[in-house]
């Protein structure tokens, strides 16, 4: 249940698709961004043409990936799915881009951690619908140019601060996805709830929705695991006592915040009076990488009010030592 979303297992990522949305209708929230989109997809489709390429940023779980396929789908186009690390050979780029039909999507996940070779390749494909294969090799070694039909790259990236300058400028299209309020998380809920086929009151989605961190994907999975304590512990039915019972059982905070936000905060306070601390340093203190903290938990921490950044590094605001019942005064005692 952690926010970077990376320890969930197969049965997790298979009910996880069950419950993404495929249209513009179904999505809920990141209003500027859809309305945009509806219009761009629209035009394309008016026009008949590829839709312009396509970035998504920010956090993990609000909902690139989901975005990227409802792409797809209103554009009545198909998708093939990659990702930065796992795409190493210009070869393997090659295939996908080659097996694509016009006014397809390639949507690449972590496209910051393209290879520089492969990003390469990928610009004259972005730019011209070209690419240059080699073929053969030593003396007979030769490029051939290839015509690709024209397609949609959608990236999303979780730290689009890593992208490179010639990357970025090759999108046409750049989206931040924000956190979501809990009122949005709610209806996310029940809708999941309803797929779920769990009947669950508003005031048990709301209290979920209020421990998720502003991320879809963790709404979705704590409903989960209270639908499991629901059906164990209760009646089957999701009220706000099993939800309460279900939340503490799972050790989530009152703010919805996990066990590295609290870390951050705690480390924070106690070893460093409360900051300002550099990242590097606060980093190593947490054994969580400068990255990590930067594009996942920060921006929440800040979002919530808990943190703030100065020149001098980061630093606590009271909300955090109340959030912890600590004192400014008793913390510094040492
Ligand atoms: P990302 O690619 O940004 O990490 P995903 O697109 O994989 O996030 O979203 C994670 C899950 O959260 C999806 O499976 C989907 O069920 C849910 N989700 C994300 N955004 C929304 C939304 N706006 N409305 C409903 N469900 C959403």
């Amino acid at each position: 249940l952690d926010a970077t979303g990376e320890n969930f297992t197969p049965e997790e990522f298979d009910i996880e698709r069950a419950l993404r949305p495929l249209s513009f209708d179904d999505f809920a929230g990141q209003d500027q961004v859809l309305e945009n989109l509806q219009i761009f997809v629209k035009a394309a489709n008016l026009r008949d043409e590829a839709l312009d390429h396509t970035l998504f940023h920010g956090p993990p779980g609000l909902g690139k990936t989901t975005l990227a396929h409802i792409l797809a789908n209103e554009l009545n186009a198909g998708i093939k799915v990659t990702s930065g690390p796992v795409l190493d050979k210009p070869g393997d780029l090659a295939g996908l881009l080659t097996n694509l039909d016009e006014r397809d999507v390639l949507f690449i996940d972590e496209i910051h951690r393209l290879s520089p070779v492969i990003e390469e390749y990928l610009y004259s494909a972005m730019e011209d619908f070209k690419i240059d294969i080699m073929i053969e090799s030593g003396p007979n070694a030769r490029s051939v140019q290839i015509n690709l039909n024209p397609f949609t790259l959608v990236g999303a990236t979780t730290r689009s601060g890593l992208l490179t300058a010639p990357m970025r400028a090759r999108f046409g299209i750049s989206s931040r996805l924000q956190y979501y309020t809990t009122e949005l998380l709610s209806d996310i809920l029940q809708r999941s709830a309803h797929i779920l086929k769990v009947p669950m009151t508003m005031e048990a989605a709301i209290e979920i929705a209020g421990r998720s961190r502003g991320t879809p994907r963790i709404a979705n999975a704590l409903l989960r695991r209270v639908r499991d304590f629901a059906q164990i512990k209760g009646n089957g039915k999701i009220d706000i006592e099993i939800s309460r019972y279900s939340l503490k059982a799972l050790n989530v905070d009152a703010n919805g915040l996990d066990e590295m936000d609290n870390k951050i905060l705690t480390t924070i306070i106690e070893k460093f009076k409360g900051g300002p601390v550099g990242i590097t340093t606060l980093s190593t203190a947490v054994s969580e990488s400068a990255e990590t903290i930067e594009e996942v938990y920060e921006p929440f921490l800040i979002q919530q009010g808990f943190i703030v950044r100065t020149p001098r590094g980061r630093e606590v605001t009271e909300a955090a030592y109340r959030h912890l019942g600590k004192t400014k005064h008793n913390s510094q005692g040492g």
